[in-house]
């Protein structure tokens, strides 16, 4: 059905979305401006070793909050990337990133951020050297800033995506395949690609409980990307019987509003500070 498609995020049409519309021109002037006066904030969510019960990383999402009314990251990105304001603002994402790392690290969390990064930027030929500049000043984030890359867009132009991704791989940045089974992307190109880390797609994970179908092509996947080498991590996990279920499949890692929702750097501090005390109350004896 067309909701369901809608899910899984194939194409819908929106009026809002006409590449030319008045509407869309102011909003591009208000983002660029919105991404000089520094009004653009990163929230971060995180992600939970199923094994190990700890927090490995957390993942960094863009938010406009003085814009009204009110746009989502996937709205303006998209303008960003039609415009070319996405190679700034990815440029500011990743700096920006690497001061939260470090705030992170003043406050004794050792945790992998995970960026996301836009096709139009691995089209940018300057992209890996940027990349590779920014790192080298800050050899103590090397390892720890993940780039998530969705599979639908890598097939734009699959040749240059390998090369851009190679690229990044050497400059030490490892890369993980965002969105995995929202597209059509063939596992012989996936194959091919440096990542070390796969994300299954939230249109696959949310009727895992109730859809034995589901269920079926999310173990397929997870046995299958294991084989290959692959870390797996499911996104939008909004329930313990969803988490637990992933567990008993062998999932690596989930996300989701379970664990708690993108939040400001600030919050961010504090969720992690109680997540501490609770677990080493529960290694209290008695
Ligand atoms: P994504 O990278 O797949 O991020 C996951 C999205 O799912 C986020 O939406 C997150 O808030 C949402 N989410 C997380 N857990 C749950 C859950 O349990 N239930 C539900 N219903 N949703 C959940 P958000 O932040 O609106 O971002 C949307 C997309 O915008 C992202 O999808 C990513 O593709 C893009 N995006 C966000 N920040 C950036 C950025 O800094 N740069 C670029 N290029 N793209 C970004
Ligand atoms: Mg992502
Ligand atoms: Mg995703
Ligand atoms: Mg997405």
């Amino acid at each position: 059905s067309s909701e369901r498609a809608k899910e899984r995020g194939m194409a819908y049409y929106k009026p809002s979305r006409d590449s030319y519309s008045a509407g869309r021109l102011t909003m591009v002037s208000k983002l660029q401006q919105a991404l000089a006066n520094n009004e653009l904030e990163l929230h971060l969510q995180p992600k939970l070793n199923l094994a190990s019960g700890q927090v490995a990383g957390l993942e960094v999402l863009i938010r406009w909050p003085a814009r009204q009314p009110s746009v989502c990251a996937d709205e303006f990105i998209m303008l960003a990337e039609q415009t070319g304001l996405i190679k700034p603002l990815t440029r500011w994402v990743l700096e920006r990133s690497l001061q939260i790392r470090s705030c992170l690290l003043e406050h004794g969390h050792v945790l992998d951020l995970s960026l996301n990064i836009s096709p139009a930027n691995l089209r940018e030929p300057d992209f890996p050297d940027f990349v590779n500049r920014t790192m080298n000043a800050h050899p103590g984030h090397v390892g720890a800033v993940i780039f998530e890359v969705t599979e639908t867009s890598m097939m734009q132009d699959p040749a240059n995506a390998l090369t851009a991704l190679n690229s990044l791989a050497n400059a030490g940045i490892p890369v993980s395949i965002d969105d995995f089974g929202s597209g059509y992307s063939s596992l012989s190109y996936i194959k091919q690609l440096p990542a070390s880390e796969i994300k299954i797609d939230r249109s696959l994970i949310t009727d895992l409980v109730t859809g034995e179908e589901d269920r079926v092509i999310v173990q397929t996947t997870i046995n299958m990307c294991h084989s290959l080498g692959y870390r797996v991590v499911a996104e939008g996990v909004e329930d313990e019987a969803t988490a637990s279920l992933l567990k008993g499949m062998g999932c690596d890692m989930i996300q989701g509003y379970l664990l708690s929702r993108p939040l400001p750097l600030e919050q961010m501090l504090v969720w992690l500070a109680q997540r501490q005390e609770t677990a080493v109350k529960q290694q209290l004896p008695g």
